[in-house]
């Protein structure tokens, strides 16, 4: 590799606007991780408390209500209504800059039946669009998570009547969303 070469790629790493594909943010915190690992390949996992069997979201070191720290992961419906949406027009994030520069990015607030209220991407492909602005109980939502493109769990929300019960279902919505591989073509030399 020539120092020009050296160079060049020491650019793109300071300058994401120049990488072939942006990635979306990889950090997560020591619990963030392991939100990502008990969701890895699974439809929703949210962490639960032994003792008063409360959902809680994000995860935490101790239980929100009786602060007992004996805290396990357990699968949840992710059955839920909107309760704010809104849409993105702006990001400093180069992986989300290149794909509002198509479309504004969605993003919605979900109260979940089990508890929880959790921000997701909001997959609205799959509503009415006129529906989907009257912000109430009545939009029904189911909440998966899915690993994105840098391999963090994220949520999706959903129509509630869309189906998400096996792993093939839930990539193939998070690819037309554009969060996960095949990497998106966004142009990016
Ligand atoms: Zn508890």
């Amino acid at each position: 590799m020539t120092t020009n070469d050296i160079m060049k790629s020491r650019l793109k790493y300071n300058r994401p606007s120049l990488r072939a594909r942006a990635r979306p943010p990889k950090n997560r915190t020591p619990l963030g991780e392991a939100f990502s690992a008990a969701n890895m390949g699974t439809s929703l996992q949210l962490q639960c408390c032994v003792d008063c069997r409360r959902f809680q979201y994000p995860s935490q070191e101790v239980c929100q209500v009786c602060l007992n720290d004996n805290l396990v992961w357990r699968a949840a419906a992710g059955e839920g209504h909107i309760i704010s949406q809104t849409t993105l027009y702006n990001s400093l994030w180069e992986f989300f800059k290149r794909r509002i520069k198509q479309k504004p990015w969605p993003i919605a607030t979900v109260s979940l039946d089990e508890g929880p209220i959790v921000f997701a991407h909001l997959d609205v492909e799959e509503f009415d669009k006129a529906k989907i602005l009257d912000v109430s109980e009545s939009t029904q939502v189911k909440v998966f998570s899915h690993y994105d493109c840098s391999m963090r769990s994220i949520l999706i929300a959903t129509s509630k009547d869309i189906f998400t019960d096996t792993k093939e279902a839930r990539r193939k919505i998070v690819t037309r969303m554009s969060l996960s591989e095949p990497a998106f073509r966004d142009g990016g030399i």
